[in-house]
């Protein structure tokens, strides 16, 4: 008996040892950096991208990305980003929405944090008397919560691919997208283009290479990132939730492996994709959805002198 114990202490001790291991930094390989050609892209002059923070919510570092410190209180930011591009507006991703307390109480109790909240994309594109008629659909990064739970006030299509649409009837952690999306139209769009910066296929929404969506997976099955591409010849990746925070690129940080078997579907091809952004990082500007600090370059909308339209 005495022997089992023992046994069942040494296990415990080496599992923890393993857990703890797994926080400490372990940078990843650095890829090669891309030195071809940018994709081309002709966007109209008048296409403009905004910024509409709707709130936060608190995570520590440490649990962000491998080597970020326990004492480090990150406020993780729910923005959605309006692309105003002439053949019709698009959203990528929907912050939270009115109904954002009852889809936090319906998460497990560890990952409930404090939070903020602002006001809706909704109520942001309203207060300047945006015509909703210009928005064609909301784009999903992916459909976990903090990214969808403003889709409940947003009476257009939501654009996702076919990927996603397996995962969101099934995964444990789409059931606030099942709630809200249940009265939406679906968009499904394919990906229906060439090779993309290192992705294996994409979708070039406009046809002007103004806004080019690609496979990521990994995260959830149908995970992406949109690329978009303005007039002043900058260059953005939205990459959802390939890393947390721009640690993940910047120090090549993936999640603890707690939090990435916690978070991800596939980790190895979540580790795939954030390897393609690190190649990209001195090239284009790159935005992990939570990282407050990597939106300071896009305008915010409340704060623009944009009047509607
Ligand atoms: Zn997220």
């Amino acid at each position: 008996m005495i022997y089992i114990w023992t046994c069942a202490a040494l296990a415990g001790i080496a599992a923890a040892l393993i857990a703890i291991r797994s926080f400490r930094p372990a940078p990843l390989p650095a890829p090669a950096p891309w030195t071809g050609p940018l994709p081309e892209a002709s966007p109209p002059a008048d296409m403009t991208i905004y910024r509409l923070p709707t709130g936060t919510y608190e995570n520590r570092a440490f649990l962000a990305y491998r080597g970020g410190a326990f004492s480090d209180l990150r406020k993780f930011a729910a923005t959605a980003v309006l692309v105003r591009h002439p053949a019709g507006d698009l959203l990528i991703d929907a912050g939270f929405g009115a109904n954002v307390e009852a889809h936090i109480a319906a998460l497990p109790s560890y990952r409930r944090t404090p939070h903020e909240l602002g006001d809706t994309v909704r109520d942001q594109l309203r207060a300047k008397n945006y015509d909703m008629a210009r928005l064609k659909g909301v784009v999903i990064t992916h459909a976990h919560w903090d990214h969808v739970s403003g889709l409940e006030e947003l009476d257009v299509p939501i654009w996702m691919n076919q990927a996603e649409g397996r995962y969101v009837e099934r995964a444990k952690d789409a059931a606030v997208f099942r709630d809200v999306a249940s009265r939406r139209d679906i968009h499904h769009y394919m990906f229906d283009g060439p090779p993309y910066l290192g992705f294996p296929s994409s979708h070039d929404v406009y046809r002007d290479g103004s806004v080019v969506i690609v496979e990521a997976g990994g995260h959830t099955d149908g995970s992406v990132v949109v690329f978009v591409n303005p007039p002043d010849g900058r260059r953005f990746a939205f990459i959802g939730d390939l890393t947390w925070q721009t640690e993940g690129v910047t120090l090549r940080a993936e999640r603890p492996k707690m939090l990435q078997l916690l978070a991800d579907v596939r980790p190895a091809q979540v580790r795939d994709g954030l390897l393609r952004i690190i190649a990209l990082a001195d090239r284009i500007h790159v935005l992990p959805a939570h990282d407050v600090r990597a939106y300071d370059p896009i305008p915010e909308w409340t704060s623009s002198s944009n009047i509607g339209g």
